[in-house]
């Protein structure tokens, strides 16, 4: 398909004067056009498209669609029902009165060459352009974040529905390639087995029997990788993704002990983030946060937070479920810098924090991030019992660290954690602790003191952040934070974002992206007709708490 480079284009005259008519006032579709003037041009889009062929529908319309959907909730069907039935969304698409848009599949089309191309950016950003240059939306300031879990579209199976599954779903792609093949080399048992979708209650409940159950598929499924593998097999068939698939599935999930294929123990299997869960959504991981798991991926949201402007989404990460917050405080610094929006504060909660984040964040962009830090975890400290880290002098230049009783440590090791981050480990000399008359409230080791530190950077930002965090005003400014949650719960409880519409990573971060422009798009209205904020809300009980 190739561009016509027709884009928004200007609205046609009888468009305009029914929409005018009918709507006085305006309304948002036709506010997006009028008053925030979104530039978004077919040639944003050209990488994506042919030089050659049928003419593709405007993909500038499409990116317009595609926001509108979203603040609506509508489906492919109802958008493009809209594009063809509704005076607003004509008026917003620049098209003429008599025009039947498109059909719904193309929207569709539209997403999977967005995912694909990593694109869709470019529609969320166009938005904040609006904002910006409507002086809604500057560098600087206060930003906060937060994250939530979004559900896979497909469903969760368990361990032994997933094997079964995974084989099924290889062996259904063999038939649709080689089925004469396939029907001579399949086991005559397969059929009952493979034949029916999995469901628990088939299976066996007791664990003995589960497993033993578990073992068969394992070895049902190197017997059908062993003949695609053999000489009399139809070419190309070890290629097909299914296959693929399943045998990443069985290296994840079988064992070949004595000859014998046994299904993995649950502690042997490889880790959450490496590990499939379906074989029809390969980027899908299971996570765990708190008292939550789920299966599918996670969504970052930052938004701006300053009075007297709107609060609008500033950035949108994706990340598979296992993958920890803190490993994507960085990259939201990076992005927000890419596009000109770094903050001067950015609150955020203890899972996107430590030392190093706080540093890394002002070193590099020059950014506050504020946010708990975590606590020493060494005895002292958790049982506030002793000498903690805080009683300690370290003279970074000449690598010692002075002690309460005014002894000098011996030893100065630089090396790492037992979780990989670079750390400094001071010891005292025994005979001074064993003389030391404060040696109760210091070690009880027998060897003398050890005493862990971060580097120096992160050390000297946990002495003088932890302090503070303790105080009545930094708990007044940390609080802004909390406001990130309302925006998680509009685009969860209003805009569905708790579930997937899509298959995999790029679409479900497509599906954000969208989600994050359509939050943006609904504020900006708000605030330029002059809609309050809605209040927080709080139940009847809390209302009845004592103030102070
Ligand atoms: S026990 Fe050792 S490290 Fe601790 S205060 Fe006494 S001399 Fe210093």
């Amino acid at each position: 398909m190739s561009l016509r480079g027709v884009g928004l284009g200007e609205v046609p005259e009888e468009t305009a004067r029914l929409a005018r008519a009918v709507f006085p006032k305006g309304c948002l579709a036709m506010r997006l056009r009028d008053d925030l003037q979104v530039v978004i041009a077919d040639a944003d889009f050209a990488g994506l498209y042919a030089v050659r062929g049928r003419p593709a529908v405007s993909p500038a319309r499409l990116a317009v669609v595609s926001v509108l959907q979203f603040t609506e909730g509508l489906t492919d069907r109802q958008a493009a029902h809209a594009v063809r039935s509704r005076l607003d969304w004509k008026y917003a698409l620049g098209l003429e009165l008599a025009d039947t848009g498109f059909d719904f599949s193309v929207l569709s089309e539209f997403r999977a060459r967005l995912a694909a191309s990593d694109t869709g950016q470019r529609v969320f950003d166009a938005l904040l352009d609006a904002a910006q240059r409507a002086g809604l939306l500057k560098s600087g300031g206060r930003q906060r974040t937060d994250s939530t879990h979004v559900l896979a579209v497909t469903r969760d199976l368990s361990r032994l529905e997933f094997v079964v599954e995974t084989l099924r779903t290889a062996l259904n792609a063999v038939a649709d390639t080689c089925g004469q093949w396939l029907a001579e080399v399949a086991r005559p048992e397969w059929f009952d087995r493979y034949s029916a979708r999995p469901e628990e209650t088939r299976f066996p409940s007791r664990w003995a029997a589960r497993a033993a159950h578990g073992d068969q598929v394992g070895e049902d499924g190197f017997a059908l990788w062993e003949a695609v593998s053999g000489p009399h097999a139809p070419p190309g068939l070890r290629g097909l993704p299914a296959l693929e698939v399943m045998r990443q599935v069985w290296v994840q999930q079988f064992q070949v002990v004595d000859g014998q294929v046994r299904w993995r123990e649950m502690k042997n299997v490889p880790p959450g983030l490496l590990r499939l869960r379906t074989p029809h959504e390969t980027d899908a991981r299971t996570g765990a946060k708190n008292d939550t798991a789920w299966s599918g991926y996670k969504a970052h949201l930052t938004e701006t937070c300053e009075p007297g402007t709107p609060h609008l989404v500033t950035n949108v990460v994706t990340t598979p479920a296992p993958v920890p917050d803190l490993s994507v405080t960085e990259r939201i610094h990076t992005l927000l810098a890419d596009r000109g929006l770094l903050p001067d504060v950015h609150l955020a909660d203890a899972g996107y924090v430590d030392a190093e984040q706080v540093h890394l964040a002002w070193r590099d962009h020059r950014v506050e991030l504020v946010g708990p830090l975590a606590r020493d975890t060494n005895r002292q400290t958790t049982q506030s019992a002793g000498f903690d880290n805080s009683r300690f002098t370290v003279d970074w230049d000449n690598r010692h660290v002075a002690c309460p009783n005014g002894r000098t440590s011996t030893t100065w090791r630089e090396t790492t954690s037992h979780r990989g981050t670079p750390v400094v480990r001071a010891k005292f000399a025994a005979r001074d602790c064993t003389a030391c008359p404060a040696r109760q409230d210091c070690t009880s080791s027998p060897n003398g003191r050890y005493i862990t530190l971060r580097p120096r950077a992160e050390h000297e930002i946990l002495q003088r952040l932890r302090p503070q965090q303790d105080t009545p005003q930094w708990r007044k400014r940390y609080n802004v934070r909390a406001g990130v949650e309302g925006t998680i719960a509009q685009a969860v409880n209003a805009l569905d974002m708790r579930r997937s519409r899509y298959r995999g990573l790029a679409k479900t971060h497509l599906q954000n992206l969208f989600t994050g422009a359509a939050i943006n798009l609904i504020r900006i209205d708000a605030w330029l007709t002059g809609q309050p904020l809605a209040p927080t809300r709080i139940t009847s009980f809390a209302a009845l708490r004592p103030a102070g």
